[in-house]
């Protein structure tokens, strides 16, 4: 695939391939725009299919980022990386530092984190050769908790919106992925009184799952059409699509993952539907606002307040998209991409 032609190509600033023959590397770096900041977002390791594959989530993902920051409010633009290859099989320290040289090498233009695929502790790895990385040990460290309670906050604001009451407490909730973020977030609901269905390609995180949390087990080709209050997907994107929308039966979707939305049109398809859809981006920001938080200098109480705030900025969006009559995801992208004409005006009369 052409990077100008491929479908998921949106003006990124930057797509870079690189190449390690030594370690094996074999990434993908995308800045999408820095109209706000540096590009501040994960670096994934995924064992894609393809070329094309990894070409294809690298441009989503690093576009998801700039919407992210904007509606967050944060100074940073979106970026990505992804390493290609199986990270139980094919990571090792000089694949990583490798990595971390290719980002050291863009001057700051793109900070890193850790993703799906990678931890602290190759984020540490990275911090040996480049400065441009955050969550690293000593520090903030791993933002899937930060991630975990953000979405909470979002669940909340979207039971008050659709159900009336913002406690999760009786309300069942079908849970898809119990990951880093999935399990956080699972254990965080259970502690507020929920009651958990959840699946993972892992049978061993399903049964921790229910002998820690008393979580019910369906299985992965299940979840997404249980029966009820809302469904969070926090594993993998694309989950809401034109199969498993008409089998929905929860009337909210709010989750941590990724690009959700198959396509842009599916946002619509579930306002059609009356199922309230927390936009992606909008609910999974707490993640990069406590690493965004830790470049900023903000202390921990700081940055998980401001976590707390999606649930403000989610109510808002469901509370204009209700008295507009337009899918919520519509709406985000609007007040994100407002966000930024706003700074790029000012940028343009600055320069002017
Ligand atoms: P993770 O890799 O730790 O967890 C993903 C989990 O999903 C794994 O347990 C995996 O086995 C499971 N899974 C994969 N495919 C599945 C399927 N078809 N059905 C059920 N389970 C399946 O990743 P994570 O860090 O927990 O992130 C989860 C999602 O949230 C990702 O989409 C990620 O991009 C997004 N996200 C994460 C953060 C963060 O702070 N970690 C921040 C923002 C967004």
């Amino acid at each position: 695939m052409q990077v100008f032609d491929a479908p998921d190509f949106d003006q990124h600033e930057l797509v870079l391939h690189c190449q390690d023959r030594a370690s094996g590397l074999r990434a993908l770096i995308a800045l999408h725009d820095t109209t706000l900041g540096p590009a501040l977002g994960g670096c994934r390791m995924w064992p894609y299919g393809s070329e094309d594959d990894a070409l294809r989530d690298v441009l989503r993902l690093s576009r998801g980022m700039t919407y992210k920051a904007a509606l967050a409010g944060l100074p940073f633009g979106g970026g990505k990386a992804v390493i290609i290859g199986d990270c139980r099989r094919d990571k090792t320290p000089a694949l990583m530092a490798a990595f971390g040289r290719k980002v050291e090498a863009l001057g700051g233009r793109y900070v890193t984190a850790e993703d799906v695929g990678t931890t602290v502790a190759d984020m540490d790895v990275l911090r040996k050769v480049t400065r441009h990385v955050l969550g690293i040990s000593g520090s903030f460290g791993d933002p899937s908790p930060a991630t975990a309670r953000g979405v909470l906050a979002g669940i909340r604001a979207a039971l008050a919106h659709r159900l009336g009451n913002p406690d999760p407490k009786g309300r069942r909730i079908a849970l898809q992925g119990l990951g880093n973020v999935g399990f956080a977030l699972a254990r965080l609901l259970r502690e507020q009184g929920a009651r958990l269905v959840v699946a993972d390609i892992h049978a061993d995180a399903c049964a921790r799952a229910a002998a820690e949390l008393g979580a019910e087990v369906t299985t992965p080709d299940k979840i997404a059409a249980t029966e009820a209050d809302v469904f969070s997907p926090c594993a993998l994107g694309g989950v809401l699509n034109d199969d498993t929308i008409p089998r929905l039966n929860a009337p909210i979707i709010a989750g941590s993952a990724n690009n959700q939305l198959a396509d842009a049109r599916h946002g619509a398809m579930l306002a059609e539907k009356t199922i309230l859809y927390a936009p992606d981006y909008a609910i999974n920001a707490g993640g990069l606002i406590y690493v965004g938080g830790e470049r900023l200098g903000w202390n921990k109480p700081q940055a998980l307040a401001r976590v707390d705030s999606i649930g403000d900025t989610l109510a808002e969006i469901f509370r204009r998209a209700e008295a507009e009559g337009r899918p919520t995801a519509a709406l985000a992208d609007e007040l994100a991409e407002e966000r930024l004409r706003q700074a790029r005006e000012k940028k343009a009369a600055e320069a002017a």
